[in-house]
């Protein structure tokens, strides 16, 4: 009998980030996520001078940003979308429409979560193309792509309009989408494209994640996903980990983007580092604390908000954690976040999650907004002023008030601002998590240091620790397993193979895997 399940990697192998896997059982086909690969887009653009404009096809296809992505006989499933460009409007816009190929083989695509490196590249492909995403995923995803990104063929792609023409962007909805995404929730199996999936929630670096447990005609498969089990949402990754030993996983396609040398610090330790470094540095006569943070990061978010509450100081938000946040705040969203979310509207539900983590004693001094000196700029002013919050120019924080935390998304160019003279600036987000790698890491470094800004990283990864994934291993027993998102796949081989049995199938891109038990 000849083999019927192959899983064909054609990214996240061997590296971080840029997940993306066929999964065919017969004709049945599905892609377990769709992500960007950070490190071979940057070897040939950079964000957000340099992106890709023109043509999928000569841009991203010939770079191989996109892969060319075949069943395991050979053949072409699909095209992706292209941009066809017209003339330059009145309004010296390009103007431009878009190309959508049909697809030669239907295939769903299943979206673990909400990070560029594991869905941006849906963008791409054709508009019938069934999506299924957890909600937050794609509130999530719309934010990045409404503001940044402006012009490339990412944001060109993913909206059925071009946004350059709307009148006001915080309208965009998921409803503007290219894709028709379809919801999945927690726990309920579903059948994209016959297959059988099984998503669970898990503990990651951004709400709404998950892993899946895939039913097949001949085994039963695990995806971890991104996943940790030091964070606010521990108790998913700790059902997830129930779920795959009911199951009796055979083959688990697992994360591994600690391995190496990594710190190990949860949540709670980096919650009372940063309370004690802000009030020893304001206890000192320090004026502002800039944290930077990723804005779709809504417990680290929420973390920095409980801070500022206790110890009764202002905190002001950048656009880039204002609107998303506040996308959430107007949506049935807000009820299912973990985390207390500053107060931006009110709503008790809101108030009730505050009490609960931080009691009643406590209050934040005053809530503000930095506002932009470009084209959101005027959008951002007039939201603040309708919600009574406090604001200021973004170019110039020396305008804030002293006893400020400023939170900002990723790592702004400070040269280019106003700084108080006692200032200090706090890295919170991983190397990983900074989806565009914005700003490089020395280039920040040098500027906060001609600039007399101390520096401090406080940060408790995304991702499960190596002792954590060790006893993850252990407790699941998978016959077999596929290690993924990780630089030392060897690892698996040396430690789950060698010394505890377990068979491990090491990837490589666009070679199929069968799996059969
Ligand atoms: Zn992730």
């Amino acid at each position: 009998m000849g083999s019927k399940v192959f899983l064909t990697p054609y990214g996240g192998v061997n590296k971080i980030g840029g997940n993306t896997f066929l999964l065919e059982d017969s004709d049945s086909k599905i892609i377990i996520d769709f992500g960007e690969d950070f490190d071979r887009f940057a070897s040939y653009y950079e964000f957000p001078t340099n992106m890709p404009k023109d043509s999928v096809e000569r841009e991203l296809v010939l770079t191989g940003i996109l892969p060319k992505i075949l069943s395991h006989e050979g053949n072409a499933i699909f095209n992706y979308s292209e941009i066809r460009h017209g003339k330059t409007s009145t309004r010296h816009e390009r103007e431009w429409s878009i190309i959508d190929n049909p697809v030669k083989q239907p295939f769903s695509v299943i979206i673990s979560h909400g990070h560029l490196d594991h869905v941006a590249n849906v963008v791409f492909l054709p508009s019938t193309t069934p999506i299924y995403t957890g909600t937050y995923t794609q509130m999530s995803f719309l934010s990045r792509f409404v503001s940044k990104r402006i012009g490339s063929l990412y944001q060109m792609l993913a909206f059925s309009e071009n946004l350059a023409n709307m009148e006001d962007i915080d309208k965009v909805d998921v409803k503007n989408f290219r894709h028709s995404y379809r919801e999945f929730r927690n726990e309920v199996p579903f059948k994209p494209s016959g297959i059988e999936v099984k998503p669970c929630a898990v503990d990651h670096s951004i709400p709404g994640a998950f892993g899946f447990i895939i039913r097949t005609s001949q085994s039963t498969i695990g995806y971890t996903g991104d996943f940790r089990s030091h964070g606010v949402a521990k108790a998913f990754t700790e059902k997830f980990k129930e779920n795959l030993v009911d199951e009796k996983i055979d083959f688990l396609i697992c994360e591994g983007t600690n391995l190496g040398i990594h710190q190990i610090m949860d949540e709670e330790g980096v919650e009372s580092f940063t309370y004690k470094a802000v009030s020893d540095f304001f206890a000192k006569g320090g004026e502002h604390v800039y944290i930077s943070v990723s804005s779709n990061n809504i417990d680290r978010i929420s973390q920095v908000y409980g801070v500022a509450k206790r110890l009764g100081v202002n905190l002001y938000l950048s656009d880039e954690v204002f609107l998303p946040l506040l996308r959430i705040l107007r949506s049935e969203l807000r009820r299912r976040i973990i985390s207390p979310l500053p107060p931006l509207i009110k709503d008790p539900l809101l108030r009730r999650r505050e009490e609960e983590k931080w009691g009643k004693a406590s209050d934040i001094r005053s809530l503000g907004v930095l506002i932009p000196n470009d084209a959101l700029g005027e959008l951002i002013l007039s939201k603040a002023e309708a919600l009574s919050l406090n604001y200021s120019n973004e170019s110039d924080f020396s305008s804030i008030p002293s006893e400020s935390i400023i939170l900002i998304h990723d790592r702004p160019p400070l040269i280019k601002r106003r700084v108080k003279r006692k200032a200090l600036f706090i890295i919170s987000t991983s190397e990983h998590e900074s989806e565009e790698g914005m700003f490089a890491l020395e280039r920040f470094v040098n500027q906060a240091m001609v600039m007399g800004i101390p520096l401090i990283r406080v940060h408790s990864s995304g991702h499960i620790n190596i002792l954590d994934l060790i006893d993850f291993v252990k407790t699941v027993n998978p016959k077999h397993i596929i290690p993924v998102h990780t630089e030392h796949p060897e690892f698996f081989k040396s430690y789950f193979e060698v010394l505890m049995g377990i068979k491990v199938t090491l990837p490589y891109e666009g070679a199929p895997i069968v799996l059969e038990r």
